[in-house]
This record gives structure tokens, sequence and C-alpha cells, in this order.
């Protein structure tokens, strides 16, 4: 992890941090935790939840060959705005009856 020239984060960016971390994975479905994946380094708040390896396999993952990704076609816009949608809206689908 590279943190050394990261910009000072807020508590309301750790907050998401946190939330989105404890979503499953955007790409495979799998349960969290999950790792949080920065569409842009350094911006705290356009992060999408992935494992371990749709995140950084070598095969599979985002900073690999992106196999998963592939086979998916998810890209990182999607998987944000599902992320979006989970945090948003979760609750209220699940009440919707
Ligand atoms: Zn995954
Ligand atoms: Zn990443």
């Amino acid at each position: 992890m590279k943190t050394k020239n990261a910009k000072a984060i807020t508590c309301a960016e750790l907050a998401h941090l946190q939330r989105v971390k404890g979503l499953p994975c955007s790409v495979c479905g799998v349960p969290g935790p999950s790792e949080a994946h920065h569409i842009e380094q350094g911006q705290h708040l356009t992060v999408i939840p992935l494992c371990e390896d749709c995140h950084r396999g070598s095969i599979n993952g985002f900073h690999g060959q992106r196999r998963m990704w592939l086979l998916t076609k998810k890209t990182e816009l999607s998987c944000l705005n599902e992320t979006i949608r989970k945090l948003y809206a979760g609750h209220l689908l699940a009440r919707s009856a």
C-alpha cells in the first residue's frame, strides 16, 4: 500500500472507505470485508470494493491481467454505480413490499 504521497483524509472519507470495505466484491460478489480500489489515486470517495483476487490478483485482478473483469464485462464505473446504489438504496429495496 502506497501511503507516502497520500493526501490527508477527512473523517467522512474514512467512514465512506470503511462502509465500502464492508460490501461484497463488485466483480465476483464474494462477501466482504473487501479491499477498497481507488479509481483515481488519492480520491477516497470514488472507491469500489474488491476481493484480493479481483483487485490485485496477477491473472484476474484489476492490477493484473483483468481476466475476471473481462469475463464479467465490469468496468470501474459500472462497479462504482453498483457501490453507490448499494450504499444508498440497499435498505430501500429490501423493504419495498
Ligand atoms: Zn472478486
Ligand atoms: Zn486498486
